[in-house]
C-alpha cells in the first residue's frame, strides 16, 4: 500500500495560502485514494521553532492544527488516516542525524527559502535548525516510504533533497532501504494542477502568502474574522492595467485573486478566468472573492467550533501508536545498515 504524506508547520495561524496549497490537496487526494492508501497527515512540531516563536502558544497551536486538518474535511476515523505529531515519534529525530551525515554541506547550503529565511531582518536568530530543517522533512518523508507528497511550489527544492538523499543511501549501501518520492512533475499531476500552487501575498503580490509574514494585511488568517478578511481582500495591491487577465508576471495581484476564487470554489481555473475575461472593474473581482472567502471562513471556523479537545487526544494516542511502529521499523532497518546495530 502506498503512502501520501504532508504535514502544515503550526508556527503561527497557518493561512489561506496554507489551506489550497496543502491541506485541500491532501483532503481531495485522501477522499480519492484513502482505501488503497495510507494517508499521514502529520503536525512537524519540531520545525515550528527554526525560527523564534512565542513557546507559551505552542501546545495550543498543536492541537489546534490537528482540528484544522479535521475541520478542513480530513475524516480522521477512517482506517488508513493517520495523524500524529513528530515530536511523539522520536524516530523523526534520530533519522534526522543518520541523514544529515549523508547530506552534504553545499547541498544543504543552496536551499533558497533558507537564503531567503536568514536574511530576513525580521529573523533575529538564524538557527541551525533553520539550516538544518530540510533534513528533518527528508526524515519525516523517508521514514514512512511515502511516494506522494501534496505541496506547495515553495517546498519542492526540499522534496528535491530528500530524494537526493535517499538516492545517495541506497547507492551507497546497494540496497533499496528508501522509497525514492515521486519528481515533482509527478507530484504536480498526481494534485490534478498544471503547476505548483502559489498564492500569493495580498500586498506584495511578486511573493507567495507567507504565514510568518509579520504584516497581517499580507495574508488571511484561518482565524480572522470573515469581515476582517473581506477588507483584507478589497485592499489587496493589484494593478494600473485595468483590464482583468490571468498573468501571473504581469498582473500578480489580479491573477492570484482569479486563483483563489477558483480554488476556494473548486471551479476549475480556467472557467473563472473566462467569467472575468475582458471585465474591467477590479472592485467588482474583489467584492466577488472577498464573499467567497468571507463565506469560506465563516464555514470553516464553525466546523472548527464543533472539533473538542478529547476528539483530538483520543486520534492521537492511537494513530502516534501506530506511527512509532512504521518508523521504528524503518529507523531499525538503517541503523543495521550504517552499522549501529547488529546486522
Ligand atoms: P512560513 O512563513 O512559516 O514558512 P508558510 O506559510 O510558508 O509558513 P509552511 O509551514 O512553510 O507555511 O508550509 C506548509 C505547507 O503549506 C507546505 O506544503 C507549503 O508548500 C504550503 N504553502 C505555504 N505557503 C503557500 C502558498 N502561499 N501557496 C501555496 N502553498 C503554500
Ligand atoms: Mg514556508
Amino acid at each position: 500500500m502506498q503512502t501520501i504524506l504532508t504535514g502544515v508547520r503550526v508556527n503561527e495561524e497557518p493561512t489561506l495560502g496554507n489551506f489550497l496549497g496543502a491541506y485541500l490537496p491532501m483532503i481531495r487526494l485522501a477522499a480519492e485514494h484513502g482505501a488503497d492508501s495510507h494517508i499521514n497527515m502529520f503536525i512537524p512540531d519540531l520545525h515550528s521553532f527554526t525560527t523564534p516563536i512565542d513557546h507559551s502558544k505552542l501546545y495550543r497551536q498543536v492541537i489546534n492544527g490537528i482540528k484544522y486538518y479535521i475541520a478542513a474535511g480530513l475524516d480522521a476515523t477512517a482506517p488508513n488516516v493517520h495523524i500524529y505529531r513528530q515530536s511523539r515519534v522520536p524516530a523523526h529525530s534520530e533519522l534526522c542525524w543518520i541523514l544529515d551525515c549523508f547530506t552534504s554541506f553545499g547541498e544543504a547550503s543552496r536551499m533558497t527559502q533558507f537564503k531567503e529565511k536568514s536574511s530576513d531582518s525580521n529573523n533575529t536568530f538564524v538557527s541551525v535548525g533553520l539550516f538544518n530543517y530540510p533534513v528533518l522533512m527528508a526524515a519525516d518523508i523517508l521514514l514512512y516510504d511515502a511516494y506522494h507528497i501534496p505541496l506547495g511550489e515553495d517546498q519542492f527544492q526540499h522534496l528535491e533533497l530528500a530524494r537526493n538523499v535517499a538516492i545517495r543511501f541506497n547507492h551507497k549501501f546497494q540496497q533499496d532501504v528508501f522509497t525514492v518520492p515521486a519528481s515533482e512533475a509527478e507530484q504536480i499531476k498526481f494534485m490534478h494542477l498544471e503547476n505548483g500552487l502559489r498564492i500569493r501575498s495580498l500586498t506584495e503580490p511578486q511573493k507567495k502568502m507567507s504565514k510568518s509574514n509579520p504584516n497581517d494585511k499580507s495574508k488571511i488568517n484561518l482565524n480572522d474574522r470573515p469581515e476582517e478578511a473581506s477588507k483584507k481582500i478589497m485592499s489587496a495591491t493589484t494593478d494600473s492595467v485595468g483590464t482583468i487577465r490571468f498573468d501571473m508576471i504581469n498582473q500578480p495581484g489580479i491573477s492570484n485573486l482569479l486563483q483563489i476564487e477558483a480554488l476556494i470554489n473548486n471551479r476549475p481555473l480556467q472557467d473563472v478566468i473566462s467569467d472575468w475575461a475582458g471585465q474591467t472593474s477590479y472592485g467588482d473581482l474583489k467584492r466577488k472573492v472577498a464573499d467567497s472567502v468571507a463565506h469560506f471562513l465563516a464555514d470553516f471556523q464553525e466546523r472548527l467550533a464543533d472539533i473538542d479537545d478529547a476528539t483530538v487526544e483520543q486520534i492521537l494516542a492511537q494513530d502516534e501508536t501506530y506511527a512509532n511502529e512504521v518508523a521504528n521499523r524503518k529507523l531499525h532497518q538503517v541503523q543495521r545498515i550504517v552499522g549501529l546495530r547488529k546486522a
